[in-house]
């Protein structure tokens, strides 16, 4: 998707949010959920969002997400280990736009790991 996208209410991570789609979800609060994806490129392949609307894609952030952004990270790297990703080692990664093949309109964290991982690039 183009990272200039504006936010759809209908993408698919909006509807898992509201429970229209099922997801096999391994966390939730008040502000992130935490779910396994649907098409895994890893043994564990968890999905981590925001609830609400966020930013469409990283490209998008503001310096008034930063707050939010840190904590979804926190919460990515404890997510990881309760997985037990840890002492192993896993992958956290943001696609952002076309060319990243960025696929949801709704910013989200991969969390990767569970084998050894090939190199980034
Ligand atoms: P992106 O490519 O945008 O970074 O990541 C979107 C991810 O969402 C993909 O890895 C894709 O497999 C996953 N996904 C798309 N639709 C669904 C769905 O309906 N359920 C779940 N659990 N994951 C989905």
């Amino acid at each position: 998707m183009p990272i200039d996208v504006r936010y759809d209410p209908e993408n698919v991570f909006a509807r898992i949010l509201r429970g229209d789609i099922p997801s096999d979800r391994v966390y939730e609060d008040t502000e992130f959920v935490a779910f396994r994806d649907i098409q895994p490129s890893a043994p564990v392949h968890i999905v981590l969002i925001p609830r609400g609307q966020p930013p469409t894609s990283a490209a998008s952030v503001g310096d008034s997400d930063a707050p939010w952004l840190g904590r979804m990270v926190v919460l990515a790297s404890r997510i990881a280990r309760e997985q037990g990703l840890t002492p192993g080692g896993y992958r956290l990664v943001v696609n952002c736009g076309d060319d990243a093949g960025q696929t949801v309109g709704h910013f989200h964290l991969h969390i990767l790991g569970g084998w050894i991982l090939g190199p980034v690039a």
